[in-house]
């Protein structure tokens, strides 16, 4: 019954009943290799027994308090995440998109404990933050802001992967008081910075006193080959969010901040009812002890490697193939031409895959990939790849003979 639901999902006619690992099944018993974790959510796969087992067991014992109360499970998880981040205090809630609302309000506290009337944060074109007013706003995308004005104010957008464009902005404006920025932009089109480019950021943040805030949403929790994608540099952030990957389905979210920043929140300035209750915090802590165990952030930087290495055995030199790049197991094969219907042609041959930016093929498999399996996903991805172009004219052809 569709009709009972908004309009806001381009759904694809398939549902899903039951998953193992990296594999899911449909009504009709038919199964599908799942390269896309449900949007970099599924790290350790679908019914994963160390979190199912944290689940049950949370739910027979207690669901939720509220932050009334003390939450053992909440202070337990945010010392893991600090420990593996360096970063000092934690607020937990419940999406991505509330983590960057707590990142955007600690950049506004932090401006106005500096004298600065409307503090600014710089955000990057092509940049996804989430649906929320003030994370809508930092997001770069006008067809998604389109009919949601008044966007909110406090906003700067600059060229992503462009230190020149930091610099200018920070001549010309004296309102500046953080940066908004994810280490590899996920829906934008999987792009990866010029190495140094963090750093470089992290530098101006300092010349400046500006925060640096790292949404990594979709690329923390090991899924580019570290725990979390600043690690690949030599920096830490002011200030971090969290979420898809946290929880493995169970929502939650997080945004962590060290120094000044972590002291920028008093009682009564920022909350939330559900955020960080003993049932997402525990999933969550079987997620990080789980990923810890298995050294998955090594294992998601090794399969990443195979994974690409595979694809440019497949693919490279082919007409119609621009790119094949990523950072661990945030793939991207960028074409010549829209490719959107690659999605539908991919269900047919029972493979989860997306497309984002028109023409980049977005694969975020699960950690737990075997390599057998990885060698089946550059198959089967490579084999769909390489049939469409031969049958869909190219970017000069379109329309033609
Ligand atoms: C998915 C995503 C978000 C939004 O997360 P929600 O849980 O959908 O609110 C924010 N930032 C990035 C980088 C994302 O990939």
């Amino acid at each position: 019954m569709q009709q009972a639901l908004m309009r806001t999902y381009g759904r694809l006619p398939v549902s899903f009943e039951r998953g193992e690992g990296a594999w899911l099944w449909d009504e009709h018993g038919n199964r599908y290799l799942d390269a896309l974790s449900g949007i970099a959510v599924c790290g350790l796969g679908h019914a994963h027994p160390a979190v199912t087992r944290a689940i049950q067991e949370q739910a027979a014992r207690l669901l939720h308090t509220s932050n009334l109360y003390g939450i053992p499970l909440q202070e337990r998880l945010a010392g893991d995440l600090c420990r593996l981040s360096g970063m000092e205090r934690v607020f937990f809630c419940n999406s991505g998109a509330e983590a960057n609302e707590t990142a955007i309000k600690l950049a506004r506290l932090w401006g106005h404990s500096r004298g600065v009337d409307v503090p600014t944060i710089l955000v990057m074109e092509n940049a996804f933050h989430g649906r929320t007013m003030a994370a809508l706003t930092a997001t770069g995308n006008r067809k998604a802001q389109q009919g949601f004005e008044p966007l909110v104010e406090g906003f700067l957008r600059i060229p992503f992967d462009d230190l020149d464009a930091v610099d200018l902005a920070a001549r010309e404006h004296g309102n500046i008081v953080a940066v908004l920025v994810e280490p590899v932009q996920g829906e934008g089109g999987i792009r990866v910075p010029a190495p140094g480019y963090l750093q470089g950021l992290r530098e101006r943040c300092d010349a400046n006193g500006w925060l640096l805030m790292l949404d990594e949403v979709q690329t923390g929790i090991a899924r580019t080959g570290a725990w979390f994608a600043f690690q690949h540099e030599n920096l830490v952030p002011d200030v971090m969010s969290l979420a898809k990957g946290l929880g493995n389905g169970v929502p939650i979210g997080a945004c962590l901040a060290r120094g000044a920043a972590a002291e920028l929140m008093q009682p009564g300035s920022h909350g939330t009812t559900f955020g960080g209750n003993p049932l997402a915090t525990r999933a969550a802590q079987a997620v990080v002890d789980t990923v810890d165990r298995y050294a998955l952030p090594h294992r998601a930087a090794e399969l990443g490697e195979r994974i690409r290495a595979g694809f440019r055995q497949r693919l490279e030199g082919v007409q119609g193939v621009r790119d094949i790049r990523g950072k661990g197991l945030m793939l991207g094969i960028e074409l010549d031409r829209p490719c959107g219907e690659l999605v539908k042609q991919a269900l047919a041959a029972r493979v989860l895959i997306n497309v984002t930016a028109e023409r980049v093929i977005r694969l975020l498999p699960p950690l737990i990939l075997s390599d057998a399996e990885a060698d089946d996903l550059v198959d089967r991805v490579a084999t769909l790849i390489s049939d469409f172009l031969g049958r869909s004219p190219g970017p000069g052809e379109a329309g033609g003979s």
